[in-house]
């Protein structure tokens, strides 16, 4: 699957502690903010030359929520988080292959 081809067709924010994606190929996932939150790829969480998370997934409470959703041109979602960080930017194909949580 390239990453080109993955997009939502439905995003929903039934519970701001969740976001739940239904995808053009028919599959369906479901994160807890909190688990995004972990699992952002931005360049504050992440070392971008050397891969290695720098943020301490421990520290995100999993009562975590997030605001203000918003798509970042045709390949993206980002989004506020509780904690105030904002800057992750979640592509499609990133969020397709992260593995759901209480789907
Ligand atoms: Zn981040």
């Amino acid at each position: 699957m390239n990453d080109e081809s993955v997009s939502p067709s439905v995003v929903r924010r039934s519970d701001p502690a969740r976001v739940e994606i239904e995808w053009t190929d028919g599959g369906q996932s479901a994160f807890t903010a909190a688990a995004l939150r972990r699992a952002c790829p931005c360049a504050r969480c992440v070392n971008e030359l050397t891969g290695v998370r720098t943020h301490d997934p421990a520290s995100v409470p999993d009562d975590l929520t997030q605001s203000n959703l918003r798509l970042v041109g045709n390949y993206a979602l980002s989004m506020t988080f509780s904690d105030g960080h904002h800057t992750g930017i979640f592509s499609f194909g990133f969020l397709r292959r992260l593995t759901p949580e209480g789907a």
